[in-house]
């Protein structure tokens, strides 16, 4: 695989709408990025940015956004930037203007631009507010990041479009349809960047172009507009492009892109990413632009894409300290044009693993800690620690011992083996004391890392229902224990 092959450009993907971390974590991620081979970062603020005047509700200066301890403040952001430039990481900001446009359609003074009404992700293209407001957007991001190449404005999955009636009348009866209606929008957004900002380049997300025709594409002259970036996230096993989308591409575009995926690309909730997946995503990428990248022009390079969460609404998926081991191998495969056993030891040399640890990334057996070396390698080991402890609850929760002896039916009833209780009992009372060092141990490291609206979330999510549960069972043992065995028919009514 040759220098051009790959492309210039390794773009590290933040997605900043989950898990946003402090700046302090920064500091360290941005060198660690710059020695691992990235040469910028594509920066998705989302409702993080500080937007003000019109468009303060949706960011982070928002007063729902300072309650909760959600950044960032204009000073942070900006700093932020300034640190991004000290490392000489080019910044590209990804700012959505159809779909996941949930953090400003959930607002109540944009709810009349839902395509659906219902629906907070999807902009209408035919309403004349739209427009207006993707200005005033745009506006605000490009003004604040001085100096950019490119902007990337999303456009992806834009799942519910021309359904209001304007837009379905416009589907019916316009000469292109649904592929029409997108493209007008797009290009609409991308002629006003070109009119008011004629040195920056625009990227767009490719998927809705997959299955347009290519005379419909060259029509709308997109190739002169934006550059897309082609999106493929799965292992080898399940990835696919293949020969026309490439064909298709070269024709209209002399510039694209690709992106793969280190974290937020496996299930909605992951907590820990699946190294072995990300690197085969990687490889495959190698091996698909071994075979097609001779038929576009230009390939500018790769964004290796992080998601915090899959959307707006979605949980959380695995926190940026989390996926260094993961980030660190898929862009040294990258880098070496694929993957081998070498190359798996460097990198976790350089994580800090000795010999006898390399094998990271699936969760610790062992009780005792290891030290490692790169940023946030403690919740790293936190959240290791909580999949190794969720996996032991789940099998208690769910042994033929409770199930048997201590089940709902049985614990309303009082109908209950003081002797079954007495074993019960001690594996409960350690296991949620082992919670709550859990609990303990990453409320510590997370707070040095990220805002409280994080970490709210995050324990609310992940440790407090386990926590609740168990609780529950030790108090419902200790009172059946209290009560001792009882004959049949004593229903917990005086209690
Ligand atoms: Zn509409």
């Amino acid at each position: 695989m040759d220098a051009l092959t790959l492309g210039t450009q390794r773009l590290v993907h933040l997605d900043l709408k989950g898990a946003p971390p402090k700046l302090c974590y920064f500091e360290k991620f941005f060198p660690l990025i710059k020695e691992l081979g990235a040469t910028g970062i594509l920066i998705e603020w989302e409702d993080t940015f500080p937007y003000t005047r019109e468009l303060l509700p949706i960011g982070g200066l928002s007063n729902s956004a300072q309650v909760s301890g959600a950044p960032y403040s204009i000073e942070e952001a900006r700093q932020l930037l300034d640190m991004a430039a000290d490392f000489e990481l080019s910044v590209v900001p990804l700012v959505q203007i159809f779909g996941h446009m949930e953090y400003v359609l959930k607002h109540e003074q944009w709810r009349n631009l839902r395509e659906v009404e219902a629906y907070p992700s999807s902009m209408c293209p035919s309403n004349s507010e739209t427009m207006a407001l993707v200005r005033s957007i745009l506006k605000q991001i490009i003004a604040f990041h001085p100096g950019i190449q490119y902007i990337h404005i999303g456009a992806d999955e834009v799942w519910y479009m021309g359904l209001c009636s304007t837009c379905s009348k416009r589907v019916n009866t316009g000469k292109y349809g649904k592929p029409g209606l997108y493209l007008d929008y797009v290009t609409a957004v991308a002629q006003y960047i070109k009119e008011n900002y004629p040195n920056l380049k625009i990227i767009i997300w490719d998927d809705m172009l997959r299955s347009i025709d290519i005379h419909i594409l060259q029509e709308y002259y997109l190739g002169t507009l934006v550059e897309p970036m082609i999106w493929q996230y799965n292992s080898a096993e399940t990835f696919h492009l293949g020969a026309p989308v490439w064909e298709k591409y070269g024709n209209v575009f002399s510039n694209v892109w690709a992106a793969s995926a280190f974290k937020g690309a496996t299930t909605s909730s992951q907590i820990l990413p699946v190294n072995k997946y990300h690197v085969s995503n990687h490889e495959a990428w190698l091996s698909e632009l071994g075979l097609h990248a001779g038929k576009i022009m230009h390939f500018k390079g790769i964004a290796l894409t992080g998601w915090s969460r899959y959307d707006h609404y979605a949980t959380l998926c695995e926190l940026l300290p989390s996926a260094i081991p993961s980030l660190s191998l898929c862009m040294k495969t990258w880098l070496n044009g694929g993957y081998n056993p070498e190359l798996h030891n460097s990198v976790g040399k350089m994580l800090g693993y000795n010999d006898n640890t390399t094998n990271f990334g699936s969760p610790i057996k062992s009780p005792v800690l290891p030290q490692l070396s790169f940023p946030g390698w403690q919740i790293f080991v936190g959240m290791e620690w909580f999949v190794n402890l969720r996996t032991k609850y789940k099998s208690i929760i769910d042994s033929d011992q409770m199930h048997s002896w201590f089940n709902q039916w049985q614990v309303l009833n009082n109908y209950t083996n003081p002797m079954q209780v007495d074993t019960i009992l001690p594996v409960i009372v350690d296991l949620l004391n082992e919670l709550l060092s859990l609990e303990t141990y990453l409320r510590g490291h997370l707070e040095l890392i990220y805002y409280p609206h994080t970490i709210e979330e995050l324990l609310g999510t992940l440790i407090d229902p386990i926590k609740e549960h168990l609780k529950q069972i030790k108090s419902d043992c200790e009172t059946q224990l209290s009560l001792g065995c009882r004959v049949r028919g004593q229903r917990r009514l005086n209690i």
